[in-house]
């Protein structure tokens, strides 16, 4: 039963993970949500237009992201490594798992160690005395994950990371928002303002519009842009993974994460550039290579997608919340968006139910 003194109808501007999400809480604690969405409801339909949260991986990685941000991202990631479950416990029973938290393998080439232990020493220095990361050798590489390449040395096992079966978990929340009776309007590109929504040829008024059109906002906020991220998926029996596992390289970063059907997302480039165009051949080399060198086992793989997408981001890449009389923002969730999510959803649904201490306020609010 909705308190009177909260919103009564909320339009929520963006179907991708921070829309879905909110959507879904929103309209479980019994409110009327309008979800607009400038593509397909439906995140796997072809388009133009998806959400980054589509061609996202699916990480929740505190410990790897700290190193390229701050300890603010970490603990809000360790935030997310409790919440994930406790979302998908919400959710119907489903057939394969949408979470993972067997943790994350961090190895270098011989000739790249040097790398592992600049990345060693930058979680130690950021993150003093955290106890969620060891050191393994060539004997615990092997333990951990079986059919990587003998030839790893050293490398670190990051225990405090895990995964999300993103697509699936957003299949199956869009099943729920639609069960649960959200008005959907797909295709219809909006522009989010104080108590209304405008699109082309009309405008709508409701108690509270929340934004979350990712970098679909950028004429709006200043200072978002888009970077760029390339992905291959692809798929074969020949090789198992339990969790993620990160190459370290002197020129980039590079990752595989198990899914299921014997499947592998293998990601991700990140340019400076709002080019949404297919991926191109060398990033496509690049991914590829790495992934061989990782295990010979994976060149009879099929290569079955490549995706190319836009992270919102803005300067600081941090992601914030900002609010005003009839209007909340949520954007900047740049690579970390299954990261943060849960922290973000969790400070915009306090201020909506004015809990008097928003969780991680002074992290992600801006007046
Ligand atoms: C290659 C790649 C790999 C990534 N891997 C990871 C990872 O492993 N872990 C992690 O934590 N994060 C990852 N991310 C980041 C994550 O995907 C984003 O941070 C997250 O999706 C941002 O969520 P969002 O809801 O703000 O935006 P989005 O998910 O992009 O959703 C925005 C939605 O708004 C809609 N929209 C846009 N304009 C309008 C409009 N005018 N009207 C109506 N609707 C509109 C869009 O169509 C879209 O559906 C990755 C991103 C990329 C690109």
């Amino acid at each position: 039963m909705t308190n009177h003194k909260f919103p009564q109808t909320i339009a929520i501007a963006g179907a991708g993970l921070l829309g879905r999400l909110l959507a879904w809480q929103l309209q479980r604690a019994g409110i009327n949500i309008t979800l607009f969405e400038a593509g397909s409801f439906t995140p796997d339909a072809p388009q133009s237009l998806r959400a980054a949260a589509f061609t996202a991986a699916g990480m929740v990685a505190p410990l790897s992201e700290a190193v390229v941000s701050d300890e603010g991202v970490y603990r809000m990631g360790i935030f997310a490594l409790q919440q994930w479950p406790t979302w998908i416990a919400q959710l119907p029973a489903n057939e394969t798992p949408l979470f993972f938290n067997n943790g994350s393998l961090v190895v270098a080439h011989q000739q790249d160690t040097s790398e592992l232990e600049q990345f060693e020493r930058e979680l130690g220095f950021i993150l003093p005395g955290c106890k969620g990361y060891q050191h393994v050798n060539q004997h615990e590489i092997h333990q951990l994950e079986p059919d990587l390449h003998s030839n790893f040395h050293s490398g670190i096992f990051l225990r405090e990371e895990g995964h999300v079966n993103n697509r699936e978990f957003l299949r199956l929340i869009g099943d729920e928002l639609l069960k649960l009776g959200t008005t959907i309007r797909e295709f219809t590109s909006v522009e989010a303002l104080p108590g209304k929504i405008v699109t082309d040829s009309s405008e709508e008024h409701f108690d509270l519009v929340i934004d979350c059109r990712g970098l679909g906002a950028k004429k709006q906020l200043r200072n978002l842009r888009g970077v760029r991220g390339e992905t291959l998926h692809v798929e074969t029996k020949e090789i198992h993974l339990r969790r993620p596992v990160r190459l370290m390289h002197p020129r980039y970063q590079l990752y595989v994460v198990p899914k299921p059907n014997n499947r592998f997302i293998i990601g991700a480039t990140q340019i400076e550039s709002e080019d949404r165009t297919p991926v191109t051949l060398q990033s496509s080399l690049e991914l590829s290579s790495a992934l061989y060198t990782l295990s010979p086992a994976f060149a009879e793989a099929r290569i079955i997608e490549m995706d190319t997408n836009l992270r919102p981001a803005f300067m600081d890449n941090l992601p914030k919340v900002t609010i005003v009389d009839g209007l909340i923002t949520a954007n900047g969730l740049f690579r970390h968006g299954y990261l943060l999510a849960p922290a973000v959803v969790e400070n915009v649904l306090a201020h909506i139910f004015k809990k008097t201490d928003p969780v991680f306020s002074a992290l992600l609010n801006h007046h």
